[in-house]
């Protein structure tokens, strides 16, 4: 085993959230040594109880855009990292909006509190590349609300694709070639196009150009509630001929490669 996802909630979206129809506590990457937590949405911590991760050996947070069902719960991940904030520890990976804010909509969401806790934090653009321990972390290009969104590539023993939130775009695919394994930010079904949002037939378009070992879906808008996201799961499987995972809150995969 070499590394190990866990998902704090498969849910995503406003009504998905906001009624936690799904969990929306983001996920955890266990990998060479390092224990990563991405897009800690609303509920991350009591989820983090829930199925039942210590957030305190946490080694570093990443927040790729700022959309409540991704930062939310960031503020007190980083309490429960730093032991509430007595140690200086672990590293902060995020796009410019979260640091700065985006006028006129968007004010910076971290503390000097909170962000003097760390040990680092770092604002990432789409192809910066840096380094969590012994992991190799590139950001990747989306086409979403937050104009500066970013995904991640994790390149360790394992090489984990994050594409975050934000529709097909020619090329997107390309970012992600080196990826054993693929996690996909499903929101909508195949017959239901929103724009700067991923679909099913997004999906298949991406993992055909990817062709990595294995895709995980997840964060799960409205439409693919009540067993549709299972349906469209098994449906990109077979359109795309790539292994297919449709992720449950709570489930954890490991690594085989
Ligand atoms: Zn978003």
């Amino acid at each position: 085993m070499t590394a190990k996802l866990t998902f704090l909630g498969t849910g995503g979206g406003r009504f998905v959230t906001s009624r936690q129809i799904h969990a929306t506590g983001g996920w955890i990457l266990k990998m060479d040594n390092e224990m990563l937590h991405i897009d800690p949405g609303p509920g991350a911590l009591v989820r983090a109880k829930q199925y039942k991760v210590d957030l305190s050996k946490l080694t570093g947070i990443l927040v790729s855009h700022c959309h409540p069902d991704h930062y939310t719960d960031a503020k007190v991940v980083i309490e429960a990292m730093t032991q509430g904030t007595t140690k200086k520890k672990g590293v902060l990976l995020t796009n410019e909006t979260i640091i700065n804010g985006l006028e006129p909509e968007f004010v910076s969401f971290f503390s000097k509190y909170h962000l003097s806790a760390l040990e680092k934090y770092k604002i990432l653009k789409p192809k910066d590349k840096t380094n969590i321990g012994k992991i190799e972390i590139t950001a990747t290009k989306t086409i979403h609300g937050d104009p500066k969104g970013i995904g991640f590539i994790f390149k360790g023993s394992s090489t984990i694709g994050y594409t975050s939130d934000g529709e097909y775009f020619n090329g997107l695919g390309k970012q992600f070639s080196d990826c054993d394994y693929l996690i996909l930010n499903l929101l909508r079904p195949r017959n239901s196009e929103w724009p700067k949002h991923m679909n099913s037939r997004d999906a298949v378009k991406i993992l055909k150009e990817v062709k990595p070992k294995l895709a995980i879906l997840q964060h799960f808008g409205f439409l693919m509630m009540n067993g549709i996201a299972e349906k469209e799961g098994k449906w990109i499987e077979k359109e795309s001929g790539i292994k297919t995972i449709v992720a449950k809150d709570g489930q954890s995969v490991c690594s085989l490669f």
